[in-house]
């Protein structure tokens, strides 16, 4: 029989807390499987600790964590899989804009045998077009720039199977975007779809602040192009300043006026320019090397053991 750990994180949920523990309590109850529910409370300043206090008293099966102080959802998350105990973990958020039967669905994908089980959003009720619109772009750069398969329309709500949390609590870094590691640690991927319903209660926590911050924290650790930018940029002028001063050489070797001492100032000072970037390119790629070095992430991660035991 296995069990399922559901991770909750929770800032300022009072309005929503119970209508989720309702929810979502028959569902799990009706798979007569074990179950836990771990509430993350992220330093809420409303009612969310009392709520969730009153929770835990009636049923054992819910569990509660509260933040000295508000870390942020990632962290949260980041908190809830190190308190899980079951083989798989379903991360939700608390104002049921993930929809509980979804979860369901994402077991029957985890029996048939995927460790990771994404929820993508088929409709974005509620979501300003410039949340949409932010979002599209903000995937679609990531899967360039970080050559990750990040995928598109997809947020926290996820299931992940015992050796996938364990991968990812491998990982070192303070900055954190957990679906940007989970593109990164590999395993057995898919999707269920979903209509993303507006929440429950209550409003979002999410201003453009702590979204431009969690792009930050999806893009940076993943990549070093910003850092060896400089190199490609670099080569490419000192090339372009060369060749000009080999045709500049060849006019005036044959005599054509191209505009005196002042034409040499250009290809002169792209060429310094050039000589510069490369430098600090390559500077830029030694920062590069010592931050992954600092990360300290795991060099492979195995998915399967067979026969090891001892
Ligand atoms: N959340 C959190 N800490 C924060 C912000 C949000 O734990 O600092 C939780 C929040 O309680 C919810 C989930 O993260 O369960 C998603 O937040 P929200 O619904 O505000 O985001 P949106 O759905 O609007 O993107
Ligand atoms: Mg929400």
């Amino acid at each position: 029989m296995a069990k399922y750990s559901i991770i909750v994180p929770a800032y300022n949920e009072e309005k929503a807390l119970q209508f989720f523990y309702d929810a979502v309590t028959p569902l799990m109850r009706s798979l007569q499987e074990e179950y836990e529910i771990i509430f993350i409370n992220d330093g809420s300043r409303d009612a969310t600790k009392e709520i969730l206090r009153g929770l835990a008293d009636l049923d054992k099966r819910v569990k509660v964590c509260n933040f000295s102080r508000n870390f942020g959802q990632q962290a949260a998350l980041l908190c809830g899989m190190e308190m899980a105990s079951g083989d798989a973990v379903i991360a939700m958020d608390a104002d049921l804009q993930d929809p509980p039967e979804v979860a369901l669905e994402m077991i029957a994908k985890w029996k048939e045998g995927y460790d990771v089980v994404h929820g993508r959003r088929k409709k974005r009720k509620g979501e300003t077009v410039f949340k949409r619109a932010t979002a599209y772009v903000y995937y679609r750069f990531m899967r360039k720039i970080t050559k990750m398969e990040m995928p598109a329309d997809v947020g926290d709500f996820k299931l992940y199977d015992r050796k996938v949390v364990n991968a990812l609590l491998s990982m070192g870094e303070h900055d954190r975007l957990l679906r940007a590691q989970t593109a990164w640690v590999g395993f057995k991927q898919t999707f269920v779809e979903f209509d993303r319903p507006e929440r429950v209660a209550g409003e979002t926590h999410y201003t453009l602040k702590k979204m431009v911050k969690l792009a930050e924290a999806g893009v940076l650790p993943n990549t070093d192009y910003h850092l060896t930018f400089p190199i490609k940029l670099g080569f490419l002028l000192s090339i372009a300043s060369v060749l000009c001063f080999i045709t500049f050489i060849v006019l005036s070797c044959i005599g054509v006026n191209f505009g005196g001492l002042v034409a040499w100032l250009f290809p002169s000072i792209a060429f310094l320019g050039g000589i510069i970037l490369v430098c600090q390119g390559f500077a830029n790629l030694h920062t590069s090397m010592i931050y992954k070095e600092v990360q300290n992430r795991p060099k492979y991660i195995i998915a399967e053991k067979y026969n090891f035991d001892e």
